[in-house]
This record gives structure tokens, C-alpha cells and sequence, in this order.
């Protein structure tokens, strides 16, 4: 995506306004500002500005839209695709703007938009608080939200998007609107599910539920060759488990951690991972023949903070690898599709790479498909496909092997994606928004007509 080219005077007018930093190529910081999760995007923007509050955003998106210049918005920075960041144009970073308010009374949480989930859980569980986000807590809580949100306690409590009771948010227009189910309605709808497609959100206000400190959690972990037996009997379990169950089941090479004797560190496995929302005792005795189940290399499971465990999983995914994500959802996991992705776990193409299921349903499958931009409801897994690797010669090979498996599975998945794990603009969009795609468009040509807001899973504005 291009820019027009902007003249020192505009920018000057529009540096002299900010409260923020305003960084262009070569000064201190530019590159580490620059950075994003994903370490195969390397862009270079004109400006980077690191907004420091609401009149920084309203400025930065005013001079976008008067000067014609491309604007990518940075939450956490983890969007796979590297939305966050762009070249020659404007990068809004909001990264700067992460405080947490929570009310414990009213049982809610006012979060900025550069807040990661370990923000907010560091200040929810303050309070034996939460609201459910994803299962690493380095991500950021904007995207992720924008674009649904999944995770240990979305079978108990629903999505984050089913937890989100208002935004603030800066449109097209340069307004700042508040959004919620009675204020600005369509537009609430959008954002819960439709991306960063409407606008600049400021900050979140979250429902909040009562979550630990401590639940009882943990991996189970079984060699690669009794994956299929292992797979089969998780599911199995997961079609009858209680809602406060979330178990998830990966597919790698065993990472070197402590409690994983020596000599299977590099060596295919199944962790098949617990997680028990409620009651230590009770949850205990329902993930007892998951744990009494076939011969297990380690079984790690058993009380751990909650906010410990959200941070359990990030020294796997760091920042600064390849990466090259897929994803698929099932209505189940049908033998075949274990199969296959048995197969394709054999031939991981990087030791760093991993496929995992998330369980998900419950809570979440109560909320009807257009009762949020976000459809998928009928999902009872999604899969993503991690591929990760370090050396830039192996690109090709690893690209195409999530393909190739993504391919693979699609025989036996609903046709669905989440939007917050496309890589590459495939046309995956539409997959990712389904039959909710037509009433997006409709609030894209309401609040943003000239698309403004394009670096994103797009939504193209009605005509
Ligand atoms: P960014 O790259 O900063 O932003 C993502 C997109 O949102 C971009 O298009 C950006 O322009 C837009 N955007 C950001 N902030 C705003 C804003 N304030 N207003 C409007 N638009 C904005 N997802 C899950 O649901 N569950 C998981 O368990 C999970 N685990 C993950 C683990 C890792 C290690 C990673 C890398 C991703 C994971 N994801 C998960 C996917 C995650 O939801 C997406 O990568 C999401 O885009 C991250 O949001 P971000 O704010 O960090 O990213």
C-alpha cells in the first residue's frame, strides 16, 4: 500500500498539536517502535506516532484522512499479518496507553487500548477478577478483542467480545463516539468481531467474573506415537465435560521445560492441556480420567495462579521468530480429521512450529451467529497452525507446509476462519466474516466510506 507523499509543512502543523512522540526514520527508538511480534515484517513508516491519549489519536487520524496517508494502528502488536505497522505511511502506536481501572464492585474494567492481557490480568486478579482473553499473555487486548477473542474461560464466561460492554472510539470522521448495546448500536456490533475496520478504539470497558487466584490447570504430556489414541479419547471426554472444562490439545516437538525429562526434549508429543474454571475439588474429580488415561511422559496439572497460568505458554511463542499462521474450525473432530493432522504433526517442518486445537463451545455457542459481527458459534475447536522458524531460507518450505496442511483439513472443517489468525489478504476474509459480511459492509459505509481504516482483515464499505 502506497502514500501520497506529504510536505514538511503539514507534518510540522500536525507534530506541533501532539502530546506524544512523533518519530520519523533514524531517530533513537525508530526501529525498536517499528518492530512487531511477527519478525518477518520489516516495514518502515514515514511517521511513527506513540500516542499519548484520545486528542493524540483524533489528531493522527485527522491527518491521515486530509493528507491521503496510509494509517496503521498498533495495539499489542501480535496481528500475524503485521497490520500494525506499515511502509511510508503513518503508524498510530498505541502502545503507550495501557492503564486499567477496575471496579470491584460493579464487577468492571476500563482498559486502554495498548494494554496487554497481562495488564489487565495483573490488575483484575488484584481482585480475584478476570474476563476471558487468550492463552498468551504478551498479546494485546485491542486485536484481539476487535477480532473476537478465545481462550481458557470463553466455554465458561463466553468471548471477550461477549465481555465487552463499551468501547471508546475514534471514526473516520475524527468523532469520538461511545459504543455500546444502547449507544451507537450498529457500530458496537461491528467492532465486536469486525476488527479494527471502524475506527481508533481508545479504550474497553469489560464484564468482569470471579477467576482464582488459583485454578487447577496444566499439561498432560504423552509421546507423539500415542497421539491418535490420545486425541480420540480427549475428544471423547470433551463432548460430555462440564463447561468449566477447557481442555486443548498440541501437537509439537517437546519444548526443553523442567518438569519434561531430557530425553524427550526435541522428540513429537500431545500435551493435552487442563484447565478447570470453578472449584479445585470438582475439577479434580472431572479431569480424573483424562489424567488416569494411557501411559503419559509427565502430568503437570494442578493448582496454579490464574495470572501465572495465562503467562504459562509465552516463553513458547516470543517475539521476533518467522511465522506463518492458518486456521480452521471444526463442529467436531471427526477420526479422518485427527488423522490427518496426526500425519501432518509427524513432518512438523521446524521444531519451533506446533498444531493446536482449542476446545471451545459452551458459553460461547449460546450467543446466536449475528448477535455480534463474530460467527462462528458453531464451532466446537478451532485449529491454528503455529508455523514458526528463525532462518529466512526456510520461508518457502514452511509456508508451504501450513498450506499444504490447511488444505488438508479443509475437507473436514465448517469453511470458517478466524480473522485474528489470518496471515496474508487470500481472500480468507470472507471466510473469517461469513454471513455477517454484508451487515459489515453496511457499517464500514456508515463510519468509515472512503475506508480509511484498510490495513486489517478488510471490510470493503457498501456502495
Ligand atoms: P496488533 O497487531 O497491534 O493489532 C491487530 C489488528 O487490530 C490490526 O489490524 C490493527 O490495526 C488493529 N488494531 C489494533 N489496535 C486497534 C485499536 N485500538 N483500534 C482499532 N484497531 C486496532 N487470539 C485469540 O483469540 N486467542 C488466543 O489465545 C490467541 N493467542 C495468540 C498468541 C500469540 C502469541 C499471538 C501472536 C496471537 C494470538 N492470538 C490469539 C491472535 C490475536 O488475537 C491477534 O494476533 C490480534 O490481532 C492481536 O492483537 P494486538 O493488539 O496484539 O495486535
Amino acid at each position: 500500500v502506497t502514500t501520497t507523499p506529504v510536505d514538511d509543512g503539514a507534518i510540522d502543523g500536525f507534530s506541533e498539536g501532539l502530546h506524544g512522540e512523533l518519530l520519523r526514520p533514524g531517530d533513537p527508538n525508530y526501529d525498536e517502535t517499528r518492530a512487531i511480534w511477527n519478525g518477518m515484517i520489516d516495514r518502515r513508516p514515514a511517521l511513527i506516532l506513540r500516542a499519548m491519549g484520545v486528542s493524540d489519536v483524533i489528531a493522527a487520524v485527522n491527518f491521515a484522512r486530509d493528507h491521503d496517508v496510509v494509517l496503521a494502528v498498533r495495539g499489542g502488536g501480535h496481528n500475524i499479518a503485521g497490520n500494525a505497522v506499515c511502509d511510508d505511511g503513518l503508524m498510530l502506536d498505541l502502545s503507550v496507553m495501557r492503564s486499567v481501572r477496575v471496579d470491584p464492585t460493579e464487577r468492571t474494567a476500563r482498559v486502554e487500548a495498548g494494554a496487554t492481557l497481562a495488564d489487565v490480568d495483573h490488575e483484575t486478579q488484584a481482585f480475584g477478577l478476570a474476563t476471558p482473553f487468550g492463552i498468551n499473555s504478551t498479546t494485546g487486548v485491542a486485536g484481539l478483542t476487535l477480532g473476537g477473542g478465545f481462550g481458557w474461560l470463553t466455554r465458561r464466561y463466553g468471548m471477550t467480545v461477549d465481555n465487552l460492554r463499551s468501547v471508546d472510539i475514534v471514526t473516520a470522521d475524527g468523532e469520538l463516539r461511545h459504543a455500546s448495546e444502547t449507544e451507537n448500536a450498529d457500530l458496537f456490533w461491528g467492532i465486536r468481531g469486525g476488527g479494527g475496520n471502524f475506527g481508533v478504539v481508545t479504550s474497553f470497558e469489560f464484564d468482569l467474573h470471579e477467576v482464582g487466584p488459583e485454578i487447577l490447570s496444566g499439561p498432560i504430556v504423552y509421546a507423539g506415537e500415542d497421539a491418535r489414541d490420545v486425541i480420540r479419547h480427549v475428544r471423547d471426554f470433551n463432548e460430555d465435560a462440564p463447561e468449566e472444562a477447557a481442555v486443548w490439545i498440541v501437537l509439537r516437538k517437546a519444548p526443553p521445560l523442567p518438569f519434561l525429562p531430557e530425553d524427550v526434549h526435541g522428540v513429537g508429543v500431545v500435551l493435552v492441556v487442563t484447565f478447570y474454571a470453578g472449584d479445585m475439588a470438582e475439577g479434580a474429580a472431572v479431569l480424573a480420567p483424562l489424567r488416569e488415561y494411557g501411559d503419559p511422559i509427565a502430568d503437570a496439572v494442578g493448582p496454579h495462579q490464574y495470572a501465572a497460568f495465562q503467562q504459562a505458554f509465552d516463553p513458547l511463542l516470543t517475539e521476533g521468530s518467522r511465522n506463518y499462521w492458518k486456521s480452521h474450525n471444526f463442529s467436531e473432530l471427526s477420526d479422518d480429521a485427527i488423522d490427518t493432522a496426526v500425519e501432518y504433526a509427524a513432518d512438523l517442518p521446524s521444531p519451533l512450529s506446533e498444531i493446536f486445537f482449542a476446545q471451545l463451545g459452551g458459553a460461547m455457542a449460546r450467543v446466536p451467529s449475528d448477535a455480534t459481527a463474530y460467527p462462528h458459534r458453531d464451532a466446537e475447536y478451532a485449529m491454528n497452525v503455529h508455523t514458526r522458524w528463525e532462518d529466512p531460507a526456510m520461508d518457502d518450505e514452511c509456508i508451504a507446509w501450513s498450506r499444504a496442511f490447511f488444505d488438508a483439513m479443509a475437507p473436514h472443517a465448517t469453511g470458517g476462519v478466524y480473522a485474528n489468525f489470518i496471515s496474508e489478504a487470500t481472500g480468507e476474509e470472507d471466510l473469517a466474516y461469513g454471513r455477517n459480511g454484508d451487515r459489515l459492509a453496511e457499517v464500514k459505509a456508515e463510519y468509515d466510506p472512503e475506508n480509511l481504516f484498510r490495513l486489517n482483515q478488510n471490510v470493503e464499505p457498501a456502495r
